[in-house]
């Protein structure tokens, strides 16, 4: 008996058939565009579905950080999805400041339908909103920390399980250095779990615009401690460090409103709109035009996120650090 031997001409129309469904495939990833991001996605369906939740999460947390919408950006960004039910969660967003602007968005994120929708997204798009609106790389920790505060609490959860198993085996980062951090540190997981832990804490004590304006008034300045004064009335870093701790230890309680209440309201500090897009017809302000001198330098800011499977306890975060700057 010939079993499974095959004629020539089948094997070309075997062949044939091959082709024909791996082009099918590529055909069958979906495209769907809104005003800000084009999808690439499996299906028409997950392509609708990231594309008008990065619209809302776009629109809305650029007014919970910032207090209003960002302007439509000149060209939209384009976002590559991958989603399988067992793709361990992550993305990676990229985008180029030169001269005080930023551009060229590219986006990719992955992972099951439910964590790419509650966590990946709105991180990702955070990201975006912060090079908007700073139009400069934030420190590391400022960053990542507060993208990793509009997580899905499943994914806040680990990275405060993480950040007291940091704590213990000696991985903390001390506040000084940590505050000095341009780059993520080779060991980077720490950065992450202090930073969002930190994040929480200022914005808990202030809400979301006033980190931003914190974050803005520290990069402006460069000094960070008279930052840390102005918006949260501890003018010390080694202090704060000291202060956030305790309140780790007392597993980070909320404040009461009246602490919340009772921060200092900067003087000199108004919300602004910072356009963000080579448009010539952004609006500037003039503290980014100055800004715009002092990074004159193209500079190519790159974000990349990657999760990977932990054994037996889904997906841990981790963000790989390719920076390059020219
Ligand atoms: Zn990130």
């Amino acid at each position: 008996m010939l079993v499974g031997r095959v004629s020539f001409k089948h094997l070309v129309s075997l062949l044939l058939v091959f082709i024909g469904l791996a082009t099918t495939t590529a055909a069958r990833a979906a495209g769907y565009r809104t005003a800000n991001f084009v999808i690439e996605a499996p299906s028409d369906q997950l392509a609708r579905r990231i594309g008008d939740a990065a619209e809302q999460y776009r629109h809305d947390l650029a007014v919970e950080w910032t207090g209003q919408p960002l302007p439509r950006w000149s060209r939209p960004c384009p976002i590559t999805a991958q989603v399988a039910p067992n793709l361990g969660a992550g993305g990676a967003t990229s985008f180029v400041f030169d001269r005080g602007e930023v551009f060229n968005w590219t986006m990719t994120i992955q992972g099951s339908e439910e964590r790419i929708l509650d966590s990946v997204l709105p991180h990702e798009i955070t990201h975006t909103i912060f090079a908007s609106h700073f139009r400069q790389p934030l420190p590391r920790w400022a960053d990542e920390g507060a993208c990793t505060t509009v997580e899905h609490p499943v994914e806040r959860a680990r990275q405060h399980r993480m950040l007291i198993e940091f704590l213990r085996t000696g991985r903390g980062i001390a506040f000084p250095e940590m505050f000095a951090m341009r780059e993520y540190p080779t060991d980077v997981l720490p950065l992450y779990a202090q930073g969002y832990s930190l994040a929480r804490y200022l914005i808990e004590r202030g809400g979301r615009r006033r980190y931003v304006a914190f974050v803005g008034d520290g990069l402006d300045g460069n000094d960070w401690a008279a930052a840390l004064g102005r918006h949260y009335g501890v003018g010390d870093l080694a202090n704060l460090q000291q202060t956030w701790l305790d309140w780790v230890k007392k597993g980070c309680p909320a404040p009461p409103a009246a602490l919340a209440a009772a921060m200092p309201e900067p003087a000199n500090w108004s919300p602004t709109t910072r356009g963000q897009s080579p448009d010539p017809a952004a609006r500037r302000q003039p503290s980014r035009e100055r800004l715009a001198t002092t990074t004159s330098r193209q500079s190519i800011y790159v974000l990349q996120a990657r999760r990977t499977q932990r054994q037996g306890g889904g997906s841990l975060a981790t963000e790989a650090t390719p920076v390059t700057r020219r």
